[in-house]
């Protein structure tokens, strides 16, 4: 039988189908997973803080309604955001809706607020425990659409993957504990300690699994030792199966949490009891972090996530597009997998940002827009690229030895691919004329901008002559 949100939540959407463009439908609509329908109030579940404020900026009118018509007069909508750890580091939380204001309002995501006083002495007096039950069932707190199925796999995340995979299949079992990933920010640990989650959870619904963020950990540490239930504290831990702790590194330089921890992890792995965690360094690199913690870290297997290729981050945004139901030009989702190369959560954001501009303006989504946007999105994130590095690219594209460019000859394939390296290298770094001039054959900053007007025609008028130009600026913001 179908649960009761999923319901009303499907009617909402026929009544919102009606209301508006099937583009608009998909992108803004379709994403969206209801959670559950408690006491009038519906919750929902939208993929980020973005997606939320698009929401109550152009569809609050048409919520409120069929939110009313399907709930009565009393009926509520309130959402959940799947936080960006980017920009915040508060994880996920619900916001009420409607709101009178319009800035969202920040709880803790967890049932319950993190007062670790709140519960009865017959209770466990612990936030993540749903009370009311006969048998204890705490919040996991996992991300259903974080899951291995959408978790692309790639030379860059076959080990940790895999060996996720295996900790999932068996919990506290393998060799791999504690499971530690590692790598810089956006690329997947989150994710991924999430599939491992979902997945140990769905192979054993009996054993508890908790996904905690660090900040989390710690603040309950500190409100429990201001209420003086440090114990509560320590033996709800130790009561978890599969502990995930994500971003270790927040525990840095925090004496206290890091010993607490150490008997949390100390309890739990004699028992074997499966600690997956996550760091944005490798553990050696870990300042401010106790000898005897990290000695533990090194038990189990430490996996990195690196930077996955163009073919990986292709895949990505195709899958992602699929999951939202979404169809741009392949040629677009090519040309954002080739210009964001360091970090998959700024790659989808940009891709939800192409999504909400053509929304927005009623645009379709062309390879132009793409250019338009990232050249705005990217500014500030792209690599240093020098001149040298635009001259060799060049140069191999067209066959020639670098050390042509520099000479006198007025061959035109060398003059032309001079004319190309200045070109690229005024649009690539932030070199003046002169500079670029200087070290494209030692020309005078009047040449560059000749070479960067011809270069600019031709692109206009000459088809192949675009084409190749296009392929070089791929090499280069490779
Ligand atoms: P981190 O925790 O390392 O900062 P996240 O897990 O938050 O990174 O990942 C950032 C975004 O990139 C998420 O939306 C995630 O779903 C996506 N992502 C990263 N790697 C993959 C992958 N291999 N397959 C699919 N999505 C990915
Ligand atoms: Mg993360």
């Amino acid at each position: 039988m179908k649960k009761k949100h999923h319901e009303v939540w499907e009617k909402c959407l026929e009544v919102i189908k009606d209301n508006i463009h099937i583009q608009s439908f998909k992108t803004w609509f379709e994403p969206i997973v209801p959670i559950k329908l408690e006491n009038n109030v519906l919750t929902i579940q939208v993929p980020s803080q973005f997606f939320y404020e698009w929401l109550e900026e152009h569809y609050i009118v048409l919520l409120k309604k069929t939110i009313k018509k399907e709930l009565g007069p009393e009926g509520r909508l309130e959402y959940s955001i799947i936080m960006d750890n980017s920009y915040s580091s508060s994880g996920p939380f619900a916001v009420n809706y409607p709101t009178s204001n319009h800035k969202a309002t920040k709880n803790p995501y967890v049932s319950m607020p993190l007062d670790l006083n709140r519960g009865t002495s017959k209770d466990i007096p612990n936030p993540f425990i749903i009370p009311g039950l006969k048998k204890i069932k705490v919040e996991s707190q996992l991300v259903e659409s974080y899951s291995f199925d959408s978790f692309i796999e790639g030379d860059c995340n076959r080990l940790a993957r895999s060996a996720g995979y295996a900790v999932a299949e068996n919990p506290g079992k393998t060799a791999f504990n504690p499971l530690l990933i590692f790598s810089p920010t956006g690329l997947g640990k989150t994710h991924l300690a999430h599939a491992i989650g979902l997945q140990a959870k769905n192979n054993f619904p009996d054993k508890i699994v908790l996904y905690v963020q660090s900040e989390q950990f710690i603040n309950q540490f500190i409100e429990s030792v201001r209420n003086n239930n440090q114990n509560d504290f320590v033996h709800f831990y130790q009561m978890i199966d599969v502990l995930i702790i994500d971003d270790i590194q927040f525990l840095s330089g925090k004496d206290k949490t890091q010993d607490v921890f150490f008997h949390v992890f100390n309890h739990l792995h004699q028992n074997s009891k499966q600690l997956i965690i996550t760091c944005d360094k490798p553990p050696v690199e870990l300042k401010g972090m106790e000898p005897r913690l990290l000695s533990r870290f090194k038990w189990g297997l430490s996996a990195d996530l690196q930077l996955p290729d163009l073919e990986t981050r292709t895949l990505i945004l195709k899958r992602k597009l699929y999951n939202d139901g979404i169809v741009i030009p392949s040629e677009v989702i090519d040309y954002l997998a080739q210009s964001i190369s360091t970090n998959v959560r700024e790659m989808e954001g940009a891709l939800i940002s192409l999504i909400a501009q053509s929304s927005l303006n009623k645009k379709s989504i062309t390879l132009d827009l793409a250019r338009q946007m990232i050249d705005k999105f990217i500014k500030n994130t792209t690599k240093d690229i020098s001149i040298d590095f635009i001259q060799k690219i060049v140069c191999d594209y067209f066959g020639l030895p670098v050390d042509q460019l520099n000479t006198k000859t007025r061959k035109r394939e060398i003059v032309q691919a001079r004319q190309v390296a200045m070109y690229f290298s005024k649009k690539h770094t932030k070199s003046s004329l002169a500079t670029i001039g200087l070290q494209c054959g030692n020309k005078d900053h009047a040449t560059v901008l000749h070479a960067c007007k011809t270069i600019a025609n031709l692109i206009e008028t000459d088809k192949q002559f675009r084409s190749n130009v296009f392929e070089i600026d791929k090499k280069i913001i490779q």
